[in-house]
Order: structure tokens, then sequence, then C-alpha cells
């Protein structure tokens, strides 16, 4: 083989390159890029979702056209898009494998594809998801199916379900029940319809504040929670869901908050913490076992409750932090465990649950962003999806 072929046939390395082209991943290719880096992104998907519009869906609040771009429109400038899944990665070589067969090659490496909703976690769950009376806010299809379900409801039994271990913005499920309860109050039919709640935890959310907000939506609304009440099946034929110790209750109309874990590949590359997750440094965003492999979002294993307003804080470090390595200096910029759930509580308010990943408030917006207010909501429907669309995802915010 000459020369040129070998080269020709030689994996093409990238300066940086960025596997998952979503909230993460642009915008941390957003920001490399500017800083100067070469950087390329890998991502088999055409259609760039903003996840949080997705609970607005299903709650009536949103249009879905509002929640979904082409991928290749919302690109950061000048950055690669290899239009592709990664399947593995060989830590030792720099190198990751695609699905087409190819192998990448990378100087630094930026995980970020993510989490997975795993729907075949709870027994019966697969086969309910696809039945006219289940629905969830956690895939698009199913947002749009869930609007549609919950605007027919006149009565019976809806069961709203939370779920059990780590979750992209975890408290999502409870946000178009809110949004559904108002709208049927408004419609002079929430008093025939029994609204029930299941949470995995002891309390609704688990943040003193945050829970007597949301409890007083509850007791307002007229909702039945149950806590330590985790789903443990489905049984879509008999419409009936048992959780906790066994208890069951028979729904008309169940959404559902998928169990989720991190991609299978992560741990079968000898990258992942013992939850599965990518094994970083939560404060550098550094892997701890290979210094060129760096993670951010929902598939990092960090300590915060996973949401895009934890990742905006950690695209930040985590860009200062690779600069400065590329540079030839040490990463010092601290990433400090900030994460975020906006509950809307109406369809005209919102709550928003600012902490940091020892539980602790830690309101950025304004002081009482915690308690239920109309600029709050104001914040979370229109200013953030543009901030997301415009800027966030060019690394710019
Ligand atoms: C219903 C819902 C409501 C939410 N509400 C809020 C909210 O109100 N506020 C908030 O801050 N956060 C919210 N979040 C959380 C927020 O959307 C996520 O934290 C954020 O999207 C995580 O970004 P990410 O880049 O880690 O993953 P994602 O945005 O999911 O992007 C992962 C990308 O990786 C790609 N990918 C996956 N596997 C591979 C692979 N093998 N190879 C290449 N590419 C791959 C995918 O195609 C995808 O584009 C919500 C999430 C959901 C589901």
């Amino acid at each position: 083989m000459s020369t040129a072929d070998a080269a020709a046939n030689a994996p093409r390395t990238n300066h940086v390159l960025v596997v998952g082209g979503g909230n993460g991943g642009l915008s941390i290719a957003g920001r490399l890029r500017r800083a100067g880096a070469d950087v390329a992104v890998v991502d088999p998907n055409e259609t760039h979702y903003y996840k949080p519009l997705f609970s607005h869906i299903a709650g009536g609040t949103a249009h879905p056209r509002e929640a979904a771009r082409p991928q290749r429109e919302v690109f950061p400038k000048d950055v690669v898009w290899i239009r592709d899944a990664v399947t593995g990665v060989a830590p030792e070589a720099n190198e990751v494998r695609l699905a087409s067969g190819g192998v990448v090659g990378y100087d630094h490496l930026v995980l970020a594809p993510g989490i997975r909703n795993d729907w075949d976690a709870v027994p019966g769950l697969e086969t309910a998801i696809r039945t006219p009376h289940v629905a969830s806010n956690y895939e698009f299809d199913l947002a749009v199916k869930s609007s549609r379900l919950l605007r027919e409801v006149r009565e019976g039994t809806v069961v709203f379900v939370q779920a059990e271990g780590p979750a992209s913005c975890a408290g999502a499920a409870q946000k178009p029940m809110y949004q559904a309860c108002a709208y049927w109050r408004a419609a002079g039919v929430l008093d025939r319809i029994r609204v029930v709640l299941l949470v995995p935890e002891p309390t609704v959310y688990g943040i003193p504040e945050i829970d007597a907000e949301l409890e007083r939506k509850i007791e307002e609304y007229g909702i039945e929670l149950h806590t330590d009440a985790p789903l443990r099946s489905v049984d879509a034929d008999r419409r009936t869901v048992s959780f906790g110790a066994g208890e069951e209750i028979t729904y008309d109309l169940l959404m559902v908050e998928p169990p989720q874990t991190a991609p299978a590949w992560i741990a079968e590359s000898g990258l992942a913490d013992a939850n599965g997750y990518v094994d970083v440094d939560p404060r550098t965003l550094r892997s701890s076992t290979h210094p060129t492999i760096w993670s951010l979002g929902d598939a990092a294993g960090t300590w915060n409750s996973k949401s895009g307003g934890a990742l905006r804080k950690q695209s930040k470090v985590l860009a200062r932090n690779l600069a400065a390595v590329l540079a030839g200096d040490i990463p010092r910029a601290m990433y400090d465990g900030y994460g975020v759930c906006p509950f809307t509580v109406s369809r005209n308010t919102a709550v928003f649950a600012e902490f940091d990943d020892q539980g602790r408030l830690q309101p950025t917006l304004w002081r009482s962003s915690y308690k239920e207010s109309r600029r709050n909501w104001i914040i979370d429907r229109h200013v953030f999806p543009k901030l997301y669309w415009n800027l966030i995802l060019q690394g710019r915010a």
C-alpha cells in the first residue's frame, strides 16, 4: 500500500470529537469551535428536539412544531456533522467505532449521547405504551398523543407515574398533570376525574420548599398522591398498574415517565461508573481514567439532577477546562452541581426547583423562584425556547 493509500485508509482524526448532537453536544461544540478547536459531532438524527417543550405539548400549551427543527439548521457554525451512531470507544487507541462500520480518531473526546428511555424495564410497559390508553411526555410522538388523550378526558381515573432512579428532568412527569388539572377545572369536569400521582420517593420531590409548593397545588386540584410508590408492572388488557408494595389501580388513562438508563456502549467501552454513566470527575467533567475523555449532560456520571439547566453550567466549565488542557494547562474550572426542574403548575404559572447536588436550594433567576409565579412561566414557556434555539445550541449562553 502506498503512503497515499495508507493516509486515505487511516481513521480521520478530529481535534475534538463530540458524541451526540443534542443539548449538551451542540452547545459544547459551539463553544469549543469559537475557542479555535476543530470540532466534529457524531449524531445519526436528522431532527433536533427541545425536550422541555414536550411537557408543554402534552399539557396542551405548545404546538409540536415549536419543539423540533432540522438538525442541519441548528448545528453550530463551522462544526462538522458526522451522520452516524457511535457503537463503542477504544480509549487506548483514541478512536470511536461507528454503526456504519467506520472508525474515527480524536485528540479529545466529549461524550454527550444523553440517556435512554427503557420501556422494557417495567413488565408490561412496552406493550402498554402502544395501546390507546397509555402515553408519556418523554418522547416527541408520545407527547403529541398525550395532548390529545388528556384533552378528551371528561371522567374516570387518570394515573401519572414518575420513574424510579436517575432520569432526565425527573419531575417532568408531573408537569402535564398540573396543566391538565387546570384545563379540566376550567372545563368544569375536574370533580368527575380521579387524578392519581405515583412517585417513587418518600415525598413529592425531595426538597422541602419545593414539596410545600407542589403539595399546595396537589391539594388545590384534589390529586391523590402516593409516595414510595414505584411502578411495578402494567397490565394493558386489564388497564391496571401495580405499584409500591403490590397495590393496584385501574386506569382509564395512564401517563408514564419511563425508567431511564445510560447507553450500554459506555460500560462496554470501559468508561462507566457503577451506574453505567460516564465516569467523570463531577467538578471538572474529565474522565477519571482517561485524560482525553470528557462528558456532560444526561450521560455524565455527575451527582446533580439531570437537566438542560445543569448542562448550561457544565458546558461553560467543560469548555474552559478543555481549552486549558489544549493550551498545555490544567483544568481549573469547577461545576457546582446546579440542577433545575421548572414545574408548570397551571396553564400560566410555574415553580422553579433550582438546587445543588446536595439538594439545597440554589436560585439563580430570583430569590423566590421556587414559589409559583407567572414570571417563572414566561421564562420557561417563552424565554427559554428562544434562548435554546438561538444561543444555547451555538454555545453562546
Ligand atoms: C420530557 C422532558 C422534559 C424536560 N424538561 C426540562 C426542563 O424543563 N428544563 C431543563 O433544564 N431540562 C429539561 N429536560 C432535560 C433536558 O432535555 C436534558 O437534560 C437534555 O436534553 C440533556 O442533553 P444531552 O445532550 O445530555 O442529551 P440529549 O439532548 O438527549 O441529546 C443526546 C443526543 O445524542 C444522540 N445520540 C444518542 N446515542 C448516540 C450514539 N450512539 N451516537 C451518536 N449520537 C447519539 C441523540 O441522537 C441526541 O441527539 C427535560 C427532558 C425531558 C425528556
